[in-house]
């Protein structure tokens, strides 16, 4: 069986995807555009919620909820030991970063496409715990440069922080040749997998991250407000939960507790079960198509809208990367990135706008201040691509 995609699957992807009969939907870096068998979930255990009481329908859907781990360990090649659900990717994220007992002088090395959130995080751990960050220049083709990764680490390195697919353009970094590095030099590994997940195939043993964080509501197709994380079995020792509640442990006696012997000491105990439920179904749904087939599929259709832009005069692209995925960053000329979006937004396209404010690091330094960025799915069609580059081109 070829891994391709072929006519019927893509049939298939557009009937479990309701939303494609209103828009053009170019704008699943932001929120995929939700899945039928997902939504059914979330609202049925809604419904259940509401016919019986919260606690009664999550006792009535445990296995539901539980298959959550399975699947999405089985997408990440972990254990369902090893998830968390996390309630996003910022705080799966956080719980991580947080949770390491980093002393003055410590270093976290870092790329120039790191997103937002972890980077202020690192500033702000910058000025509380006087940590340093070791931002490695990118090399010629835009990704992080292992070389000179490899020459920053120091006895001081504690951390490798890296976001495998930027937020902000095409880029895919090289995780799995970054692992190989930390585990060569014995260095706890965070990837930032929030673009990655469900757009290409992870296997965290191949990777060597130790800790992946991922969003649902991104390439996954998961419910908003849904995110986990994956951390190893053999570190889960060198980190503490930043912060416990009566799911992260087990409250033993008046002055003790022990926390959960698994990625579950992470989590917290209120939560969206439905959103759980949802996000364990969209894992399952990625599954049963296969990550190869639909990140084959994602990646060739990001490359077919790069050169069918690249063929319009007045336009420019703007990704970064030898591995290039599903985002596509553009400007046309004369027309700011908010103008080209909003005149698309008539016409039932969707796309966002990625800002100088979402990319210190990167933007600034290339010129940048803002960009149109468009993002495909596998469920998106060559003549999608073909209505939405004509639609930038004119008007
Ligand atoms: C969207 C995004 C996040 C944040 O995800 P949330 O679920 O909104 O917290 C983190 N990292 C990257 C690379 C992202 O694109």
């Amino acid at each position: 069986m070829s891994n391709r995609l072929n006519d019927q699957d893509i049939l298939l992807l557009r009937r479990d995807t309701p939303g494609c009969e209103n828009v053009i939907h170019f704008n699943n870096a932001g929120t995929g555009l939700a899945l039928k068998p997902v939504l059914d979930a979330v609202k049925d255990h809604l419904d259940l919620e509401a016919g019986i009481g919260g606690y009664e329908a999550a006792a009535k859907q445990a296995e539901a909820a539980d298959a959550f781990y399975a699947n999405m360990a089985a997408l990440l090649n972990a254990d369902s030991s090893e998830i968390a659900f996390i309630e996003n990717a910022t705080r799966a994220w956080d719980m991580a970063f947080y949770g390491i007992d980093f002393r003055p002088g410590d270093r976290v090395i870092t790329g120039r496409s790191e997103y937002v959130s972890n980077f202020v995080a690192l500033l702000q751990m910058k000025k509380r715990a006087g940590i340093e960050i070791d931002l490695i220049e990118d090399d010629a083709h835009g990704q992080i440069d292992l070389k000179a990764l490899e020459a920053a680490i120091t006895p001081k390195t504690r951390l490798i922080a890296l976001t495998h697919i930027s937020t902000f353009g095409g880029l895919i970094n090289p995780a799995a040749e970054v692992g190989r590095i930390a585990n060569k030099h014995n260095l706890l590994y965070l990837l930032d997998a929030c673009q990655s997940a469900g757009q290409v195939p992870l296997d965290v043993r191949e990777i060597g991250c130790h800790l992946l964080s991922g969003t649902g509501r991104k390439y996954l197709r998961g419910p908003r407000g849904t995110g986990f994380l994956y951390v190893s079995d053999s570190i889960l020792d060198q980190i503490e939960p930043p912060f416990v509640d009566l799911e992260a442990t087990t409250w033993t006696g008046p002055d003790r507790y022990v926390l959960k012997p698994n990625a579950r000491r992470f989590e917290n105990w209120e939560r969206y079960v439905a959103g759980q439920i949802g996000l364990g179904v969209a894992a399952g749904y990625a599954l049963r198509f296969g990550m190869e087939g639909l990140s084959g599929r994602i990646i060739e259709l990001g490359a077919l809208l790069r050169s069918e832009l690249s063929r319009c005069d007045g336009i420019s692209l703007h990704d970064k990367g030898l591995r290039k995925g599903g985002i596509v960053t553009f400007l046309r000329d004369g027309e700011d990135p908010a103008q080209t979006k909003a005149r698309l937004a008539g016409q039932q396209i969707n796309v966002s706008v990625s800002a100088a404010t979402s990319a210190q690091i990167d933007m600034p330094a290339r010129g940048l201040d803002a960009l149109v960025r468009a993002s495909v799915h596998a469920f998106n069609t060559e003549t999608e691509i073909e209505a939405f580059v004509s639609a930038v081109h004119s008007g």
